[in-house]
């Protein structure tokens, strides 16, 4: 795979350059210069595929020219061990369960998936990375869980003390091993500060291969357009012939954008949702033409509350660019706060199931986009968080205490093991050198 800039002031570069950059120097992001289509024969025997055979296939198109077969195996082997199955929740309306991952989340996909391939450049080359990573809650725990006792990578993950839920502190500080966590007297811009001046620091560059996790890092998008494929399968294998549409909860759309990756290598998709909260420039664009963003909201779906998503071009690239063409197939809706609410106690009391309030919102885009379009297809809602993540929220909204996996219940039994420091730069030196 060769990778060009949006911003097109830098040169292309390969995959393994692009993983480790993260972003070109030219602050763009990396786009595939072409993404070819799956082959006739991938489609035609797709319903009889599991999905780590789906992502190797996929794989294979993709970094066929990096890669060879049996490193590709082996990066899927290691990095997709969990499933991606499709809960059938009413006619016409499918749930995509993305949360079987560690941390139940989908980014899980993209974070397993990108240390599986750092690692194994890292080993080919013989060296070794620090990555270090500011979080606010959800993306620290996919990446302490996916780069946990990965070789070659140790990971020093700064997080604000007293503002992450009591969950994602636990998924971020009992690991241990190469996973170091370090609870910040300050806010999540402290965080980022912090690490930001790590990487402008020339003694701890010359000390360090410090790398970034960066959510916008191609290496997390790939994965994220296998799931797609295995909707499609599951539906196939059902016998279901319909035509699909993806509803995906978005904030900073990457997930969005793989599976526009996934319908450019030939995947049959009716319509992509971009389902948003009360952060919408997205579907604003999608209605008016003209984009926008905007400063952030706080709503109840928190790991959408994006106002400047960072993915944009990709998405708008990825489905054709013009504005003309991006908004026939991609559709856009906005669910407040109010509606989300409603939505998920109304499903809960018609069928039982429990919605995470992200997935509420993917969920209120598919009704919505039925509103305006009869027709014969089968709505798939990308399930994107195991509810329990959101427990205040969810029990609050649905009037009782609900079942927590028994994983989960585990994880807070488990000790915190983290080093508290204050929000001066020197003291956050010192540490990493010591
Ligand atoms: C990150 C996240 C999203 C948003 O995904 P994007 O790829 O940023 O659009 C939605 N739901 C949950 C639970 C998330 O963690």
């Amino acid at each position: 795979m060769i990778l060009y800039s949006t911003q097109q002031k830098s040169s292309d570069v390969s995959f393994e350059e692009a993983i480790f950059r993260g972003l070109p120097p030219d602050n763009g992001l990396y786009m595939p210069t072409e993404i070819q289509r799956m082959p006739a024969a991938f489609f035609e025997q797709i319903h009889t595929l599991t999905l780590p055979e789906i992502a190797e296939a996929v794989c294979q198109n993709l970094l066929g020219h990096d890669l060879s077969p049996a490193e590709i195996k082996s990066i899927i082997t290691s990095s997709m061990t969990f499933e991606a199955p499709l809960f059938d929740l009413e006619p016409g309306v499918q749930v995509l369960e993305l949360f079987h991952g560690p941390s139940m989340a989908f980014k899980d996909f993209g974070a397993r998936f990108m240390a599986a391939v750092m690692s194994h450049y890292l080993q080919k080359h013989q060296r070794e990375i620090r990555i270090l990573v500011a979080t606010s809650g959800d993306t620290g725990g996919a990446v302490a869980q996916g780069f946990f006792q990965t070789p070659g990578i140790s990971v020093t993950i700064l997080y604000p003390s007293g503002k992450v839920s009591d969950i994602q502190e636990k998924q971020l500080t009992t690991l241990g091993g190469n996973v170091q966590a370090l609870e910040i007297d300050g806010t999540f811009d402290d965080c980022q500060r912090l690490v930001k001046q790590a990487f402008l620091d020339e003694e701890l560059r010359g000390q360090f291969n410090l790398a970034s996790a960066n959510s916008i890092n191609i290496a997390r998008l790939i994965p994220q357009s296998f799931y797609y494929f295995a909707a499609y399968a599951a539906l196939r294998k059902q016998g279901n012939q319909k035509p699909v549409v993806f509803s995906v909860p978005s904030g900073n759309f990457g997930n969005l954008s793989a599976g526009l990756m996934a319908y450019q290598m030939g995947l049959p998709v009716q319509a992509f949702i971009a389902a948003c909260n009360e952060n919408h420039p997205v579907p604003d664009y999608l209605a008016s033409g003209i984009y926008e963003p905007s400063p952030s909201v706080e709503t109840i779906s928190n790991a959408m509350d994006v106002g400047s998503p960072s993915n944009f071009v990709r998405m708008q690239i990825l489905a054709g660019a013009e504005w003309s063409k991006v908004a026939s197939l991609v559709k856009g809706y906005a669910t407040d706060d109010d509606k989300t609410k409603e939505v998920m106690a109304d499903v809960f009391a018609r069928t039982g199931y429990i919605m995470c309030p992200h997935t509420a919102v993917g969920y209120d885009g598919l009704m919505q986009y039925q509103a305006e379009n009869s027709g014969d297809y089968v709505g798939v809602v990308l399930s994107t968080a195991h509810y329990a993540k959101f427990l205040p929220t969810v029990e609050a909204v649905l009037g009782q205490r609900v079942p927590v996996p028994q994983r989960l219940a585990d994880l807070l039994d488990l000790q915190k093991k983290s080093v508290r420091l204050g929000t001066d730069f020197e003291g956050f030196k010192a540490y990493l050198l010591a």
